[in-house]
């Protein structure tokens, strides 16, 4: 009937129950709550040089470095960019610049000038922490602004700094000096971090994740008596991916120094060098993103070392297949595998696989597993906007206080994001299924690969594959993929549409297929579909 009331949302919970979460806090605090306990453990190690720092030295360069931004002149609310991959110092200058109330925007030093120069101009950056490699680019980014004039730019190495830049050992300054820390009064909503959203579908626009979205980001993962992803003292965990990115900073970061594990950084990827810190260090935990799977699930190197001690694999950024969750499990038996599901606008972590917690239970492989505790999910019909039940797919939402605050200096674009109700709309469709398990099937306004991309990367000649729509004037859009061959392999493009169009429906066919030595990957290990696009016109 017409009068009947609105049907109220079907909202999706956690099957964990709800936890205090000290949100009130500053972030820096919340992380070392419990450093009297591990303060002569190690929190971080450098895998290129083996040098290590205990969380009682690590938190006392922290607020070296807080006293020092200060002293530069950084105050409450000011932005620093962090323009380094992973190293000790990156860690010390986000939580330094968290101590004083500055804001940290993050960025990929292997961005063009162009692309770095963007970022410092809409973060409205000060301040730019990063090594003498990088510092060309920061030259003359728009012909007016200076080094050492108008921009600090502190490099990280240990030789003398380039022209106008300052050393990192500037920042260091003695123990008497970080006492006036105490007075800066931060937390709730004040920013903490402003990544950039990574771009392979918009424009990058910048993130403003305060305290309190981060500290409940964090409590949702590892807090609790039964945390859903259970983090210990003596854990290692794997930190390849890059901290410039949210994934890596919040569940890999912020989750092992709040849980007092050990943060193991190796600055960039690759295979032999990982395999061999896994193995030396006796990695427990491993955060990856799809790419880094199919190395492990497939490299015939990783036969030649021992992976015996990693006892949970992460992955999260990317789709993960079924198909490939489960040759990876075939290396690694003794391991919990899982997902989890991540948007750096939600905080970015809206699930996670149940598999990871103190009381495990189980999640199915090609699941993203459960919706966070303290958050609530819907699936919303796309034409319609209501809520969905089990098993149809619609737009995911999520509500809570972890999601971002807003987009940088644009509130058209973040209240298309975030509705009067607070749910912010993450543009993946996906669905819940009876089990409470979310599955991610698309996203808007995309061809799905992701199917077709799984089914490629199984086939025994294919290292790699990315599926991207293609114009065509009878069917609008049609897939075409990228495939790179495996060694010594001579798969033809015939045999590629073949072993497809055998195990999908007509419209999912391959139209094309062009052999390529690499598919191109953002840091955070999402295939860049609009460079592929970019090769079809
Ligand atoms: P931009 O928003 O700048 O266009 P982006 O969406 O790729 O770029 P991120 O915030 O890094 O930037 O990525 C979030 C997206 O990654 C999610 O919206 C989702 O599409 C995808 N994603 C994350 N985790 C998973 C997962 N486990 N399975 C499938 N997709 C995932
Ligand atoms: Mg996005």
């Amino acid at each position: 009937p017409a009068d009947a009331p609105p049907t109220p949302p079907r909202i999706f919970r956690s099957k964990l129950p709800d936890i205090d979460i000290p949100n009130h806090l500053p972030l820096h605090n919340y992380c070392f709550q419990k450093l009297s306990s591990v303060s002569d453990k190690p929190c971080l190690i450098v895998g290129s040089t083996g040098k290590n720092y205990t969380y009682g030295e690590t938190h006392l360069i922290c607020r070296r470095v807080a006293a020092g931004l200060h002293k530069m002149g950084i105050r409450k609310g000011d932005v620093i960019m962090i323009l380094l991959q992973n190293s000790a110092e990156f860690v010390f200058s986000f939580m330094g610049a968290s101590m004083i109330g500055a804001v940290s925007t993050t960025a990929n030093p292997f961005y063009t000038s162009q692309e770095i120069h963007k970022q410092v101009k809409s973060s409205g950056a000060k301040l730019i922490i990063t090594h003498s490699h990088y510092v060309d680019k920061l030259r003359n980014l728009d012909g007016e602004t200076r080094i050492g004039e108008d921009l600090t730019v502190i490099t990280t190495e240990e030789n003398p700094p380039p022209e106008n830049c300052l050393p990192f050992s500037t920042l260091l300054l003695t123990d008497d000096e970080t006492t006036s820390l105490d007075v800066v009064d931060v937390g709730g909503d004040d920013a903490a971090a402003l990544p950039f959203s990574s771009g392979t579908t918009g424009l990058p626009k910048g993130v403003v994740l305060t305290h309190k979205s981060l500290i409940t980001s964090v409590a949702q993962q590892v807090d609790g008596d039964n945390p859903n992803l259970y983090l210990k003292p003596n854990d290692v965990v794997l930190c390849v991916l890059p901290l410039f990115h949210i994934y890596s900073l919040n569940s890999v970061l912020l989750n092992s120094i709040r849980s007092g594990a050990t943060v193991l950084l190796m600055h960039k990827f690759e295979i032999g060098a990982l395999l061999d810190l896994i193995q030396r260090h006796k990695v427990t935990v491993a955060a990856l993103v799809p790419p880094l799977v199919i190395a492990l699930a497939k490299n015939p190197t990783v036969n030649s070392y021992d992976l015996s001690s990693v006892r949970l694999v992460l992955s999260g950024a990317a789709p993960l297949g079924k198909d490939l969750e489960d040759s990876l499990g075939r290396r690694l038996p003794q391991a919990v595998l899982g997902q989890g599901y991540g948007m750096t606008e939600a905080g970015p972590v809206l699930s996670m696989s149940l598999g990871f917690a103190k009381e495990p239970t189980p999640s199915k492989s090609g699941s993203c597993g459960t919706v966070v505790r303290n958050a609530e999910l819907k699936v919303v019909h796309l034409e319609t906007r209501l809520s969905l039940g089990y098993n149809q797919p619609g737009e995911i939402c999520i509500r809570g206080q972890q999601i971002m605050k807003e987009y940088l200096n644009d509130p058209e674009a973040t209240s298309a994001t975030i509705d009067e109700e607070g749910w912010l709309h993450t543009g993946d469709i996906g669905y819940v299924d009876e089990a409470d398990e979310i599955f991610i099937v698309d996203r808007l306004k995309e061809v799905p690969p992701a199917e077709l991309e799984a089914l490629l990367i199984n086939h025994h000649s294919i290292a790699d594959a990315a599926v991207v729509p293609q114009r065509d004037e009878v069917a609008g859009e049609v897939p075409v993929a990228f495939v790179v061959r495996s060694n010594g392999n001579v798969i033809t493009e015939e045999d590629i549409k073949e072993y497809i169009a055998k195990q999908v429906v007509f419209y999912k066919r391959l139209h094309k297929v062009f052999f390529v030595p690499s598919i191109p990957k953002s840091p955070s290990g999402k295939i860049l579909r609009k460079d592929l696009k970019a090769k079809l016109c």
